[in-house]
Protein backbone atom coordinates (compact mmCIF):
# COMPACT_ATOMS: atom_id res chain seq x y z
CA UNK A 1 0.00 0.00 0.00
CA UNK A 2 1.24 2.98 -0.91
CA UNK A 3 1.24 6.43 1.45
CA UNK A 4 -2.43 7.74 1.30
CA UNK A 5 -3.07 11.47 1.54
CA UNK A 6 -6.79 12.20 2.46
CA UNK A 7 -7.64 16.33 2.31
CA UNK A 8 -11.15 16.94 3.52
CA UNK A 9 -11.73 20.87 2.35
CA UNK A 10 -14.72 23.08 0.94
CA UNK A 11 -12.62 23.39 -2.26
CA UNK A 12 -12.17 20.31 -3.63
CA UNK A 13 -11.18 21.82 -6.98
CA UNK A 14 -7.87 23.19 -5.17
CA UNK A 15 -6.23 19.55 -5.37
CA UNK A 16 -4.09 18.31 -6.12
CA UNK A 17 -3.16 22.03 -7.28
CA UNK A 18 0.59 22.28 -7.69
CA UNK A 19 1.09 18.98 -6.68
CA UNK A 20 -0.06 17.71 -10.28
CA UNK A 21 3.04 19.04 -11.30
CA UNK A 22 7.58 17.90 -11.19
CA UNK A 23 8.22 15.90 -8.84
CA UNK A 24 5.58 15.07 -7.00
CA UNK A 25 2.62 14.88 -9.53
CA UNK A 26 5.44 12.19 -11.24
CA UNK A 27 5.19 9.89 -7.99
CA UNK A 28 1.35 10.34 -8.42
CA UNK A 29 1.13 9.11 -11.18
CA UNK A 30 3.65 6.59 -10.53
CA UNK A 31 1.53 5.39 -7.70
CA UNK A 32 3.97 6.35 -5.01
CA UNK A 33 1.54 7.80 -3.34
CA UNK A 34 -2.31 8.85 -3.51
CA UNK A 35 -4.72 11.40 -2.67
CA UNK A 36 -7.81 11.85 -2.23
CA UNK A 37 -9.99 14.69 -1.73
CA UNK A 38 -13.21 14.96 0.30
CA UNK A 39 -15.52 17.82 0.26
CA UNK A 40 -16.79 18.76 3.30
CA UNK A 41 -20.15 20.22 2.46
CA UNK A 42 -21.29 16.59 1.22
CA UNK A 43 -21.66 15.87 4.81
CA UNK A 44 -23.83 18.91 5.88
CA UNK A 45 -27.48 18.20 6.73
CA UNK A 46 -29.50 21.12 5.43
CA UNK A 47 -30.78 21.38 1.60
CA UNK A 48 -28.32 24.69 1.57
CA UNK A 49 -25.34 22.73 2.33
CA UNK A 50 -24.17 24.89 5.04
CA UNK A 51 -20.82 23.36 6.88
CA UNK A 52 -20.44 26.74 9.09
CA UNK A 53 -22.46 29.00 11.66
CA UNK A 54 -21.99 31.90 13.70
CA UNK A 55 -19.93 32.06 16.65
CA UNK A 56 -21.80 31.71 20.03
CA UNK A 57 -20.58 34.72 22.52
CA UNK A 58 -20.26 36.85 19.33
CA UNK A 59 -17.77 38.30 17.21
CA UNK A 60 -16.88 38.29 14.02
CA UNK A 61 -16.78 35.21 10.85
CA UNK A 62 -18.42 32.10 10.85
CA UNK A 63 -17.01 28.68 12.31
CA UNK A 64 -17.04 25.09 10.88
CA UNK A 65 -19.73 22.96 12.74
CA UNK A 66 -18.32 19.98 14.82
CA UNK A 67 -21.15 17.97 13.76
CA UNK A 68 -20.54 18.51 9.96
CA UNK A 69 -16.85 18.35 10.12
CA UNK A 70 -17.36 14.99 12.52
CA UNK A 71 -19.27 13.55 10.20
CA UNK A 72 -16.79 14.09 6.81
CA UNK A 73 -14.02 13.02 9.13
CA UNK A 74 -16.15 9.66 9.50
CA UNK A 75 -16.98 9.33 5.99
CA UNK A 76 -13.45 9.91 4.62
CA UNK A 77 -12.14 6.99 6.66
CA UNK A 78 -8.51 8.22 6.17
CA UNK A 79 -5.13 6.66 7.65
CA UNK A 80 -2.55 7.78 9.77
CA UNK A 81 -2.74 10.61 11.84
CA UNK A 82 -5.59 13.26 11.96
CA UNK A 83 -3.88 16.76 11.69
CA UNK A 84 -5.45 20.21 11.40
CA UNK A 85 -3.86 23.06 9.65
CA UNK A 86 -3.99 25.65 12.03
CA UNK A 87 -1.95 28.97 12.91
CA UNK A 88 -2.53 27.46 16.21
CA UNK A 89 -0.82 24.72 16.17
CA UNK A 90 2.54 23.19 16.43
CA UNK A 91 5.25 24.60 13.84
CA UNK A 92 5.85 21.63 11.22
CA UNK A 93 8.98 20.87 11.45
CA UNK A 94 11.17 18.55 9.02
CA UNK A 95 11.59 16.12 11.78
CA UNK A 96 7.44 16.03 11.84
CA UNK A 97 7.46 15.66 8.25
CA UNK A 98 9.94 12.91 8.77
CA UNK A 99 7.35 11.02 11.00
CA UNK A 100 4.41 11.52 8.92
CA UNK A 101 6.01 10.48 5.48
CA UNK A 102 7.26 7.22 7.62
CA UNK A 103 3.60 6.43 8.44
CA UNK A 104 0.78 4.94 6.49
CA UNK A 105 -0.24 8.85 5.44
CA UNK A 106 -2.34 11.79 6.91
CA UNK A 107 -5.81 12.82 6.88
CA UNK A 108 -5.22 16.65 6.95
CA UNK A 109 -8.47 19.33 7.22
CA UNK A 110 -8.66 22.22 5.82
CA UNK A 111 -9.92 25.34 8.01
CA UNK A 112 -11.59 27.84 6.84
CA UNK A 113 -13.58 30.97 8.01
CA UNK A 114 -12.78 31.78 11.71
CA UNK A 115 -11.82 28.17 12.34
CA UNK A 116 -13.31 25.33 13.62
CA UNK A 117 -15.37 24.13 16.74
CA UNK A 118 -13.15 23.42 19.59
CA UNK A 119 -15.17 20.15 20.41
CA UNK A 120 -14.41 18.11 17.36
CA UNK A 121 -10.96 18.83 17.64
CA UNK A 122 -10.87 18.01 21.55
CA UNK A 123 -13.20 14.83 21.12
CA UNK A 124 -11.19 13.87 18.61
CA UNK A 125 -7.97 14.65 19.85
CA UNK A 126 -6.86 16.08 16.35
CA UNK A 127 -3.19 17.61 16.34
CA UNK A 128 -2.87 21.35 15.25
CA UNK A 129 0.23 21.59 12.86
CA UNK A 130 1.06 25.35 11.88
CA UNK A 131 2.94 26.56 8.51
CA UNK A 132 4.45 29.45 10.80
CA UNK A 133 3.35 32.73 12.58
CA UNK A 134 1.38 33.89 9.48
CA UNK A 135 -2.20 33.74 8.44
CA UNK A 136 -3.33 31.88 5.74
CA UNK A 137 -7.01 32.50 4.20
CA UNK A 138 -7.38 28.55 4.82
CA UNK A 139 -5.76 24.83 5.46
CA UNK A 140 -5.47 24.45 1.69
CA UNK A 141 -1.92 25.68 0.84
CA UNK A 142 -0.37 24.81 3.97
CA UNK A 143 -1.91 20.92 3.26
CA UNK A 144 -0.67 21.25 -0.43
CA UNK A 145 2.84 22.09 1.50
CA UNK A 146 3.23 19.78 3.97
CA UNK A 147 2.09 16.75 1.74
CA UNK A 148 4.72 18.13 -1.01
CA UNK A 149 7.19 17.85 2.08
CA UNK A 150 6.15 14.38 3.07
CA UNK A 151 6.03 12.95 -0.36
CA UNK A 152 9.51 14.12 -1.42
CA UNK A 153 10.69 11.56 1.54
CA UNK A 154 8.70 8.80 0.19
CA UNK A 155 11.27 5.68 -1.44
CA UNK A 156 11.98 6.43 -4.68
CA UNK A 157 10.41 9.88 -5.03
CA UNK A 158 13.55 11.62 -5.16
CA UNK A 159 16.43 10.44 -7.57
CA UNK A 160 19.32 10.91 -6.17
CA UNK A 161 18.58 10.24 -1.75
CA UNK A 162 22.05 11.56 -0.85
CA UNK A 163 20.30 14.90 -1.78
CA UNK A 164 18.11 14.48 1.16
CA UNK A 165 20.92 13.90 3.29
CA UNK A 166 22.70 16.90 2.97
CA UNK A 167 19.64 19.69 2.49
CA UNK A 168 18.67 21.95 4.88
CA UNK A 169 17.30 20.56 8.65
CA UNK A 170 18.95 17.22 7.67
CA UNK A 171 21.18 17.49 10.48
CA UNK A 172 19.74 20.43 12.32
CA UNK A 173 21.73 23.11 9.99
CA UNK A 174 20.73 25.01 6.94
CA UNK A 175 22.39 24.15 3.71
CA UNK A 176 25.62 25.74 2.84
CA UNK A 177 25.31 27.82 -0.30
CA UNK A 178 25.74 26.92 -3.67
CA UNK A 179 27.48 27.90 -7.30
CA UNK A 180 27.19 26.27 -11.20
CA UNK A 181 28.58 28.22 -14.07
CA UNK A 182 29.40 30.79 -14.80
CA UNK A 183 32.56 30.11 -12.94
CA UNK A 184 33.04 34.37 -12.89
CA UNK A 185 29.55 36.29 -13.05
CA UNK A 186 29.69 40.14 -13.44
CA UNK A 187 33.32 40.28 -11.84
CA UNK A 188 32.27 37.93 -8.83
CA UNK A 189 34.15 34.28 -8.69
CA UNK A 190 32.55 31.31 -6.88
CA UNK A 191 34.97 30.07 -3.88
CA UNK A 192 38.45 28.99 -5.18
CA UNK A 193 38.07 25.78 -3.00
CA UNK A 194 35.32 24.71 -5.05
CA UNK A 195 37.11 24.94 -8.19
CA UNK A 196 40.13 22.36 -6.32
CA UNK A 197 38.75 18.91 -6.39
CA UNK A 198 39.63 18.34 -3.30
CA UNK A 199 36.55 16.72 -1.84
CA UNK A 200 37.91 16.89 1.84
CA UNK A 201 38.98 20.42 2.08
CA UNK A 202 35.17 21.10 0.25
CA UNK A 203 33.15 18.73 2.75
CA UNK A 204 34.45 20.75 5.26
CA UNK A 205 34.50 24.68 3.77
CA UNK A 206 30.82 23.32 2.85
CA UNK A 207 30.43 22.15 6.68
CA UNK A 208 31.82 25.61 7.88
CA UNK A 209 29.31 27.39 5.50
CA UNK A 210 26.68 25.75 7.17
CA UNK A 211 27.16 26.46 10.71
CA UNK A 212 28.27 30.06 9.89
CA UNK A 213 24.68 30.33 8.08
CA UNK A 214 23.34 28.50 10.79
CA UNK A 215 24.55 30.56 13.76
CA UNK A 216 23.67 33.95 11.86
CA UNK A 217 20.36 33.17 10.69
CA UNK A 218 18.64 30.86 12.55
CA UNK A 219 20.41 31.52 16.54
CA UNK A 220 16.85 28.87 17.84
CA UNK A 221 18.54 26.10 15.54
CA UNK A 222 22.34 26.57 16.39
CA UNK A 223 21.42 26.51 19.86
CA UNK A 224 19.67 23.31 19.83
CA UNK A 225 22.14 22.04 17.88
CA UNK A 226 24.68 23.08 20.52
CA UNK A 227 22.75 21.79 23.50
CA UNK A 228 22.23 18.05 21.77
CA UNK A 229 26.08 17.73 21.09
CA UNK A 230 26.43 18.76 24.63
CA UNK A 231 24.06 16.26 25.29
CA UNK A 232 26.13 13.24 23.16
CA UNK A 233 29.25 14.25 25.47
CA UNK A 234 27.97 13.79 28.02
CA UNK A 235 26.76 10.44 27.25
CA UNK A 236 30.29 9.21 25.89
CA UNK A 237 31.82 10.65 29.41
CA UNK A 238 29.46 8.30 31.27
N1 LIG B 1 -9.19 32.95 13.25
C1 LIG B 1 -8.06 32.11 13.14
C2 LIG B 1 -7.49 32.14 11.70
C3 LIG B 1 -8.36 31.42 10.71
S1 LIG B 1 -7.62 31.36 9.12
C4 LIG B 1 -6.99 32.56 14.13
O1 LIG B 1 -6.93 33.75 14.40
O2 LIG B 1 -6.20 31.73 14.60
C5 LIG B 1 -8.59 30.09 8.36
C6 LIG B 1 -7.92 28.73 8.24
O3 LIG B 1 -6.70 28.86 7.52
C7 LIG B 1 -7.54 28.08 9.54
O4 LIG B 1 -8.61 27.38 10.11
C8 LIG B 1 -6.43 27.13 9.10
O5 LIG B 1 -6.95 25.90 8.60
C9 LIG B 1 -5.79 27.87 7.95
N2 LIG B 1 -4.53 28.54 8.33
C10 LIG B 1 -4.35 29.86 8.51
N3 LIG B 1 -3.09 30.16 8.86
C11 LIG B 1 -2.41 28.99 8.91
C12 LIG B 1 -1.07 28.63 9.22
N4 LIG B 1 -0.17 29.54 9.57
N5 LIG B 1 -0.74 27.33 9.16
C13 LIG B 1 -1.66 26.40 8.84
N6 LIG B 1 -2.94 26.66 8.53
C14 LIG B 1 -3.33 27.95 8.56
Amino acid sequence: MSWRATVLTIFPEMLPGPLAHSLAGKALSAGRWQLETVDIRDFARDKHRSVDDAPFGGGPGMIMRADVLDAAITGASGVGETILLSPRGRRLDQQRVRELAAGPGVTLICGRFEGVDERVIEMRGIEELSLGDFVLSGGEPAAIALMDACVRLLPGVVGCPQALAEESFAEGLLEYPHYTRPAVWQGQAVPEVLLSGDHARIRAWRREQAERLTQARRPDLWASLVAARQGKDREVER
